[in-house]
């Protein structure tokens, strides 16, 4: 299937990013959609910003940069901003019902051809896709923060999702210059999160448990496995909370062994989250 009108749902940290990507790099016809004018401001303020710095590197010109503005449209209408649209991308917040509701009311608007994916972290595809009329047009596309930056996206065949959506997805995520990875069965955390939720969270019982000092616990990691970061310096910029929450479904869904320790549940009690709220396992200045 051809896509050449992408509307993305929700302009904060993700879907600000994932719009931009769109028009810059795939260079498609976008519609961006948020609840509140000063949710899709700030999200067209992220984008200037990161295009201006293109700019100022001399790696695009001013027109270029216009270009790409003009081909995102903004709205707090959903009906205007899904009925023509060839693919939608769902990055509003991790809640299961307001992501249902979105995905009920999308389906009614879409055209009937339209593709639904959802760059949810950790809510069921085919969950999402039984609130609407089209599961086989329903799929995960996770990107990863920032989507500006991150090069993988998973591709998430729900219960029902056609061979066909993840065919024209998986295009589609090559035109927006990722690479992709196909997650055969809709499982929570997918790849990546199954994996790094559970090291993040042996890193923060580590911490707890006084087997180590901090800046060993991230040096150890960093130096030993070659990781960018250490994972208590990872946790901070994740946040604790969302990391406790993606543990939890993961123990709740798949095993009990992936259950939070008791360091990552003090760290939340404490709203020491990390960068979020100033502090975490490391101080946060407004810098
Ligand atoms: P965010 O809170 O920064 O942005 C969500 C935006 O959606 C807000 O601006 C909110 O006003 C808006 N919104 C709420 N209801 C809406 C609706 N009905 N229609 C349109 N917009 C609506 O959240 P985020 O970090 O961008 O996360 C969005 C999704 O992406 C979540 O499912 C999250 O799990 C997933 N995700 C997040 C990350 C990350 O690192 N933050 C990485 C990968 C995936």
């Amino acid at each position: 299937m051809d896509i050449r009108k992408i509307t993305v749902l929700g302009a904060g940290l993700m879907g600000h990013g994932i719009a931009q990507v769109a028009a810059q790099i795939g260079k498609y016809d976008v519609t961006m959609r948020d609840v509140e004018r000063r949710f899709i401001d700030n999200g067209m303020n992220m984008i200037k910003d990161s295009l201006e710095r293109f700019v100022k590197k001399s790696q695009m010109t001013e027109v270029e940069m216009n270009e790409i503005l003009a081909r995102i449209h903004t709205t707090l209408d959903l009906r205007e901003a899904v009925s023509d649209a060839d693919l939608i991308i769902e990055a509003i917040p991790e809640n299961v019902e307001l992501k249902r509701t979105t995905f009920k009311e999308a389906d009614a608007w879409a055209p009937p051809h339209a593709i639904i994916a959802s760059n949810t972290s950790s809510v069921s595809i085919t969950e999402l896709a039984s609130a609407t009329g089209r599961p086989e047009k329903v799929c995960g596309m996770h990107f990863f923060n920032p989507p500006q930056l991150m090069k993988l996206v998973e591709i998430i065949k729900g219960a029902k999702t056609s061979d066909e959506t993840i065919q024209t997805i998986t295009e589609t995520a090559h035109k927006l210059g990722k690479e992709t990875v196909l997650v055969k069965k809709d499982s929570p955390g997918f790849i990546v999160n199954r994996i790094l939720i559970p090291a993040l969270n042996e890193a923060a019982a580590l911490h707890w448990e006084g087997v180590a000092d901090r800046d060993d616990i991230d040096r150890a990691v960093k130096l030993g496995l070659n990781w960018p970061m250490g994972p208590l310096m990872l946790l901070d910029y994740i946040g604790a909370d969302t990391t406790l929450a993606i543990a939890e479904v993961l123990a709740k869904e798949i095993d009990p062994k992936f259950h939070a320790s008791p360091g990552l549940k003090q760290m939340v009690k404490a709203q020491l989250l990390g960068r979020k709220t100033g502090k975490g396992y490391y101080e946060w200045t407004q810098k």
